[in-house]
């Protein structure tokens, strides 16, 4: 696997410490909110602020480096760019898990009915994590 400072220089982006964490945590956690990254920039960089961290996130993701993950009923949460997969959300405890399905046949039966020509999806399957489960 490529290091963080290798895929920031690739996507033309400086090395900075700050982009090198939330690089980090989201190889750590898969997921977060600008919230949570907020948080745990805090513990490293006591002076950043959320406008600088918002920032890095856009430019991350004009470089093709993260995405947003747009969720229903919840904050958008950001990942790094991996392959096609859809997202389970846990309807009680709001975890957002990835999920490895090829997406081709549902996209390519999409544009067959609907003429688009689609460029890009955020499928979201919702319900309850075997971890919830377990604990009703
Ligand atoms: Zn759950
Ligand atoms: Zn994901």
């Amino acid at each position: 696997m490529k290091s963080s400072a290798e895929l920031l220089k690739e996507h033309q982006l400086k090395v900075t410490p700050q982009r090198l964490k939330i690089i980090k945590m989201l190889e750590e956690y898969g997921h977060l909110n600008v919230d949570e990254l907020y948080n745990e920039m805090l513990k490293e960089f006591p002076s950043v602020s959320l406008a600088t961290i918002y920032k890095n996130i856009n430019q991350m993701i004009d470089s093709g480096i993260i995405q947003e993950v747009k969720l229903p009923q919840t904050k958008s949460v950001y990942e790094l760019i991996k392959e096609p997969h859809l997202h389970m959300i846990c309807n009680i405890c709001l975890n957002v898990e990835d999920i490895i399905i090829g997406t081709d046949k549902i996209i390519e039966e999409a544009e067959k009915l609907s003429g688009y020509k689609i460029e890009d999806s955020f499928m979201t399957l919702r319900g309850i994590c075997p971890s919830c489960q377990n604990q009703s």
